[in-house]
């Protein structure tokens, strides 16, 4: 057996997994599938958004100095030269003395360097008449007002939201290079699980962290290509790990990972021959987590306990996983919060606790979801925050100061 670390910190997992070398594909993505994606490179303007300088509303374009002695007593009254529709070019210049009819969103006129709205104008087909001065420069939208040529419009490692969607077909770039999505594979051990389908059995219950686990992944952007299940046994378990390795670079086990006569997944792994980077967190719930590495690829073996299970895919698997992805923001985001209830066990360990943001008096709290057992799925509805109670805490009063992670 290789030597491996245990009873390791989140952080020193953390920085053996995302410092694991890997290899990312990449592929180019039409506009219509790359929410979400990530991009691979940096993404430069190559040119000013608006593309013109542009009227803000329906009125006249003109040169402001035109204007300079206009009043309600003395207004000025110039020649019109044409209408500007959005769509159109102009095709005349604005000389001294002249305005032309412009529309919202069409291109200002050469020599016009101001618009005014038609409501505060006089006009008639051929002219338009002026009662107070107009700035020179004023209600004007440059070119460039949104993005100017060499801007960076989304930046690489980052990912694809609505409005760089927008940005981008402004831009006329209809197709953007991403990374491929990472591919991991979920296989549930335990000889108790049932498949959805199937009615009770004594001693069975139904496979719940497939679903949950396999849904987190999905909403993480992680295309899962298999959710085996299979029973407690070494030989089953080793071969659904080899077989889940040659088409993914993650496969997530959960259950049998404790040290229980049951507890075969390490058997496994390492009959595989893979390398056990370590076994054990200190934390609560999820300790028991191992990592291995087989030819290069991902084995994350989580606690077979629904909510432990969750825990450890949130805090350790996604930003692994995350990394896989391409983004260069992995680890769960911390705020601090302040706790609405008391917390009434002491925590001999460090202890991720549920529970969900709420802003009260315009200060963060935090909310416990419900009860925090390992099997415990229920409170994990509506949780957004996992609140961390440092290792050796006596129970905690309610308005105590938390980190909490956002998830
Ligand atoms: P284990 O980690 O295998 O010791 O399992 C711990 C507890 O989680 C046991 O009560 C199992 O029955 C339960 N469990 C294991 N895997 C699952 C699963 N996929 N869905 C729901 N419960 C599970
Ligand atoms: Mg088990």
């Amino acid at each position: 057996m290789n030597p491996f670390r245990t009873d390791i910190p989140v952080e020193e997992a953390w920085d053996i997994l995302l410092n694991l070398p890997l290899a990312r594909r990449t592929e180019r993505v039409p506009l219509d599938g790359a929410l979400g994606r990530v991009l691979c490179e940096d993404i430069l303007s190559p040119e000013m958004v608006p593309p013109f300088d542009r009227s803000p509303f329906d009125g006249y374009a003109l040169r402001g100095a035109d204007t300079a002695s206009a009043s309600r007593e003395h207004p000025v009254t110039l020649s019109i030269t044409e209408e500007i529709p959005a769509g159109s070019a102009p095709t005349l210049p604005v000389d001294p003395g002249q305005a032309a009819k412009i529309l919202t969103g069409a291109p200002m006129p050469a020599g016009a360097d101001a618009t005014v709205k038609y409501e505060i104008t006089e006009f008639t087909d051929s002219t338009v008449t002026f009662f107070e001065p107009v700035k020179p420069g004023s209600n004007v939208v440059p070119a460039g007002e949104d993005i100017r040529t060499g801007d960076l419009v989304a930046a690489a490692g980052t990912a694809i939201t609505p409005p760089v969607l927008g940005l981008l077909a402004s831009l006329g770039i209809s197709s953007v290079p991403v990374f491929a999505r990472p591919r991991a594979a979920l296989i549930s051990t335990g000889s108790e699980l049932l498949p959805v389908e199937a009615p009770l059995a004594p001693g069975k219950i139904r496979n719940s962290s497939r679903y949950t686990l396999g849904a987190y992944l999905q909403q993480a952007g992680v295309l899962l290509c298999g959710a085996e299940t299979v029973p407690d046994d070494t030989a089953s378990i080793a071969a659904a790990i080899g077989k889940a390795f040659e088409t993914v670079d993650v496969v997530l086990t959960t259950g049998g990972i404790s040290v229980g006569d049951y507890d075969l997944v390490q058997k496994a792994a390492e009959a595989l021959g893979a390398q056990i980077l370590f076994w054990k967190l200190q934390m609560k719930p999820g300790a028991a987590l191992m990592a291995a590495t087989l030819d290069g690829k991902l084995l994350l073996s989580l606690s077979g306990n629904p909510a432990s299970a969750a825990l450890a895919l949130h805090l350790i698997a996604l930003p692994c996983l995350r990394r896989y992805a391409g983004l260069s923001r992995v680890l769960p985001e911390t705020i601090s919060v302040t706790t609405l209830a008391p917390f009434k066990k002491p925590s001999p360990n460090r202890r991720f606790v549920r529970g969900r943001l709420v802003v009260e008096d315009g200060k963060a709290c935090f909310a416990q979801t419900g009860d925090q057992g390992n099997g415990v799925l229920s409170s994990l509805i509506g949780c957004d925050l996992l609140g961390e109670i440092p290792a050796g805490s006596p129970p905690l009063p309610a308005g105590s100061i938390l980190t909490a992670y956002r998830i």
